[in-house]
């Protein structure tokens, strides 16, 4: 077949699928001949050489060869039958729970056979339970296999032999000449890395011979590996910066700074702006004067004033007669930044609205007609303001905070909102979670990246306290003597983040246990499972002094902001990331006055544990503890994926391959420059139909 479309065909016009197969293989998300080849193994066996069975040791995978010496039903605990089996340098067991009158026939006394399993621990030495076997006539038709057995990730109903027969033929289709598997990598990049060709790389890992080693197919070290791998990373890095190439083909509107204006604003700031909050206005104020849509990232650490930055950004939209929205990954933010951009512009001349699920109807109809309108130049919320049934006038400017909380694909297709004339917004986006350079690559090659790198001055570092459970006692009546003080604290309960239900009943149960201890201290609780308006309600009067304990769940974990709450206490630390933690500890030392944080393990803890709690007391700077993060815990928990499950990848594992990413961006510019017409191409093939996220 020389067809260069017949990678492209529907998985059934393979021999032997049939369209119940194709259902099951439609579940893998395999269609096409080309999804089989791209289906790699998860694991290996290795049938390429027999063992004997002195050399076998517990938690082997092996093919031996040997001699039935007795058979036997046991009727101890479990029925199960019991082959023993030796070669001529020992014996071992074989274990079968489900078996039938045959196979007891057919294993007798004497017979040869090849078998194959995972050798365990069983009640008389070593075992196999329910391994492969076949009779053999003589020792030398023990067959070998001359490949390492692929074992493929499989799906209800279908057979791991079906998918290897079905994938033997996909590859047998493959060539060079299929435009399908091209290389679209350039050859020189390929002999810098000593990268095989794709062709050859598909072949060795769905087939891989004797000279590659099971450890370093597991490990990922195999260059064909790595080579998909890297691949598959570039082709989600292109993604990206091709999505931001488009927007030069974008209009935005102008924003022009008016020195009186923007004076005036400054002005009336409560605190003068750091120099890193400057130097980042200066970039947005550059974007803006084009005439393409800014897409700029404000990195800055907890409490470093991205707030105001974006707020100063939203001055310039305004005074071009353009409507800003703010979106914020929580209500609870949502309502903080409504309350401070209403007292930042309270004599700028426009109207700030709050769109919260919490309005009545008539109040969302008349917010909604303010939008619509034009009346409404501020208009904060979450991500429901970007609904269908969400109209604004003329929006100039999209402030998205927190953005981790978002994933990659949300970003992208919120550009394409708000466009009036092929005119689009700008877009400022804002995290406090650090992301090292190489993971930005990957994620953020769509955006500028600005850095607030210096926290607003007088802020005393937070002092951060490792203790165990067992000190509760010393710890609430430190409680006691800081609200003595006339200060504020916090009681984080933190569980399992999987489960939202436990972690609110823990928080309940610990704020009735403090508020029977501390009958002098205004205990309250705030979590997830109440209704926001009363969550608002608990908030504003902890922002308001009329509660000195805040009891709580992860809920707070972003952005809130009471600078006189200065002692924060936070359960089962152990159990949560670094970067998160860091989040959490970034509410408290906002004030003028000394901040606290302790992290009150349950005992004992792991030595693994207590390296990470000490990274976290020994550094304030979220950078660090994000860098430290990576190598601890992997990218999941720096990029936050586990809560937005954003980057999902078939072949590469960031934990296994972030040295991968390291030159992406130099041979991403090599592809720009040289082979232009590879980019898409990979993009589909990595991406598939995702592809055209960004047009969304
Ligand atoms: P984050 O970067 O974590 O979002 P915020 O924008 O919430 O931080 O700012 C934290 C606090 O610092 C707020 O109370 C804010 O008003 C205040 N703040 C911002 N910039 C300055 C500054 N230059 N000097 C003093 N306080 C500032
Ligand atoms: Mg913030």
């Amino acid at each position: 077949m020389k067809n260069p479309d017949y990678l492209n065909q529907s998985v059934s016009s393979l021999t032997g699928i049939g369209s119940q197969t194709a259902h099951r293989l439609e579940k893998l998300g395999i269609r096409i001949i080309q999804d089989l080849v791209f289906h790699l193994p998860h694991r290996y066996e290795d049938r390429t050489r027999v063992y004997p069975i002195n050399s076998l040791t517990a938690g082997m995978t092996v093919l031996i060869c040997a001699r039935v010496e007795f058979t036997d039903i046991l009727p101890r605990g479990r029925k199960s039958l019991i082959c023993r089996v030796s070669d001529s340098t020992g014996f071992i067991s074989l274990r079968f729970f489900h078996f039938a009158a045959a196979q007891h026939n057919l294993l007798k006394p004497g017979a040869l056979i090849s078998c194959f399993g995972e050798v365990r621990h069983g009640f008389a030495g070593l075992e196999i339970v329910h391994p492969e076997y076949n009779i053999i006539p003589n020792p030398d038709s023990c067959i070998t296999e001359t490949c390492l057995t692929p074992v493929y990730p499989l799906t209800e109903g279908l057979k791991q032999a079906t998918l290897r027969k079905a994938i033997k033929q996909a590859l047998s289709l493959c060539n060079e000449e299929n435009q399908l598997l091209s290389d679209w990598i350039p050859q020189s990049v390929l002999k810098q890395y000593r990268y095989p060709s794709l062709n050859e790389a598909l072949k060795t890992l769905h087939a891989p011979d004797e000279s590659v080693s099971i450890e370093a197919l597991q490990n990922g070290s195999v260059p064909a590996l790595k080579r998909l791998a890297f691949e598959e990373l570039l082709a989600h890095h292109l993604s990206l910066r091709k999505a931001r190439n488009k927007i030069k083909a974008w209009q935005a509107p102008e924003f022009s700074s008016d020195k009186s204006i923007t004076e005036h604003f400054l002005r009336s700031l409560p605190f003068k702006l750091t120099g890193a909050q400057q130097r980042v206005i200066a970039e947005i104020e550059a974007d803006c004067r084009r005439h393409h849509p800014m897409m700029r990232l404000i990195q800055g650490d907890v409490g470093s004033g991205k707030t105001v930055v974006s707020a100063y950004a939203a001055l310039l939209a305004l005074k071009a007669g353009y409507q800003v929205a703010v979106m914020a990954p929580t209500e609870l933010l949502a309502d903080q930044h409504f309350r401070n951009f209403s007292a930042w512009f309270e004599n700028f001349q426009t109207k700030v609205v709050f769109l919260t699920g919490q309005l009545k109807n008539s109040q969302r109809k008349d917010v909604l007609e303010s939008m619509a309108e034009g009346s409404a130049g501020i208009i904060i919320g979450t991500h429901a303001l970007f609904q269908e049934s969400v109209n604004f006038h003329r929006l100039g400017l999209i402030i998205i905070d927190e953005q981790h909380r978002f994933g990659v694909h949300q970003r992208l297709a919120l550009r394409e909102k708000g466009q009036q004339d092929n005119i689009r917004p700008h877009q400022l986006v804002m995290t406090a979670t650090p992301i090292p350079r190489t993971l930005a690559m990957l994620q953020y090659s769509d955006l500028d990246i600005s850095i607030i790198d210096e926290l607003p001055p007088g802020r005393k570092p937070i002092v951060t306290s490792i203790i165990p459970a067992e000190r509760r006692g010393d710890v609430i009546h430190k409680i006691n003597s800081w609200v003595d003080k006339k200060r504020q604290a916090y009681w984080v309960c933190t569980l399992i983040e999987e489960s939202e239900a436990l972690q609110c009943e823990a928080a309940e149960k610990t704020a009735e246990l403090l508020t029977e201890f501390l009958p002098s201290v205004r205990v309250a609780l705030i979590h997830g499972r109440m209704k926001s308006a009363d969550k608002e309600a608990i908030m504003r009067a902890f922002k308001n002094h009329q509660i000195d304990l805040l009891v709580a769940t992860t809920v707070i974990e972003v952005g809130v902001d009471v600078p006189n709450a200065g002692l924060m206490i936070i359960e089962n630390p152990e159990r949560l990331g670094l970067s998160q933690l860091h989040q959490l500890r970034g509410r408290v030392g906002r004030g003028e006055g000394d901040s606290y944080c302790l992290l009150m393990y349950q005992s004992p803890l792991s030595d693994t544990a207590r390296h990470r709690l000490g990274i976290l007391r020994d550094s304030n700077d979220g950078f660090v503890i994000a860098e430290k993060d990576l190598q601890l815990r992997g990218p999941g928990e720096v990029m936050g994926t586990r809560q937005t499950g954003q980057m999902h990848f078939k072949i590469a594992d960031l934990a296994r391959d972030a040295d991968l990413l390291n030159n992406i961006q130099q041979i991403g510019d090599i592809l720009f420059q040289e082979s232009p017409q590879a980019i898409q191409p990979l993009c589909d093939r990595w991406l598939g139909a995702s592809t055209e996220y960004s047009e969304v």
